[in-house]
């Protein structure tokens, strides 16, 4: 069923890039697996899957010894500060930095272990009450003082666009996000890279990719529902 699933997700991602104009190469699939078995996950991993999202730290702890070690785990969730040590040496990239205080924890770990963390900050588009993240104009500001954190490196934004039926609903979140991402890249701010836009969930990945999203991340669609 995965792989059935998986190979739709991936034609439709590709029609996305095609419709767009875009190289499918650009798009990285991150296949969420928060709450799936371990079984799941080795079943996309043998469809040629290297990139998992998870949105809790025990999660990852749990699932990351007992998988091949060529996954790149990605921390798309909340990350509290007290869980900060345990994360940083297992996730290729953490997604959800929403606040300095929480980059300034990951700058502290990172120097203990002599490690560089790459980081998206997290950015509240559509400035839900419910959700975590910046606002947009909080953004370069956080960005300004992030930069000087020698072991934190911005690679770019990431947003959780709101809840929607309809997936057209949330183009201009995506499109407002982008403009950002544009915006930032030509500043050419030191030790921030700006070359992943981390948007798009199971309702409404392939508007996000028609927008410029570079990353999608994607629960349901493969693995079906939680
Ligand atoms: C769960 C989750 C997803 C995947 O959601 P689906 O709708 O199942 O595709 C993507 N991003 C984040 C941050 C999530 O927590």
């Amino acid at each position: 069923m995965v792989k059935e699933q998986l190979k739709e997700v991936q034609d439709r991602i590709k029609n996305a890039c095609i419709r767009a104009g875009r190289n499918p190469e650009e798009v990285t699939l991150i296949a969420v697996s928060k709450t799936k078995p371990v079984s799941m996950i080795q079943e996309a991993y043998e469809e040629g899957i290297r990139d998992f999202g998870e949105n809790k730290v025990q999660e990852i702890l749990e699932k990351e010894p007992v998988l091949p070690g060529d996954i790149r785990w990605h921390m798309i969730g909340h990350l509290q500060r007290n869980k900060v040590k345990q994360v940083i040496d297992k996730a290729v990239l953490i997604h959800s930095v929403d606040s300095v205080r929480l980059a300034r924890q990951i700058e502290e770990e990172a120097a203990k272990k002599d490690i560089q963390v790459d980081i998206l900050l997290e950015v509240n588009v559509a400035r839900e009450e419910s959700k975590f993240g910046f606002f947009l104009e909080e953004v370069e500001p956080a960005a300004m003082e992030i930069k000087d954190f020698p072991h934190v490196h911005i690679r770019g934004l990431m947003t959780i666009a709101p809840f929607v039926e309809n997936s057209e609903e949330n183009r201009n979140v995506f499109k407002k996000l982008f403009e950002l991402y544009v915006d930032m890249k030509s500043k050419n701010i030191d030790n921030v890279t700006m070359d992943v836009l981390s948007m798009g969930m199971s309702g409404d990945y392939e508007v996000a990719i028609e927008e410029g999203a570079t990353m999608v991340r994607i629960g349901t669609s493969i693995f079906g529902s939680r």
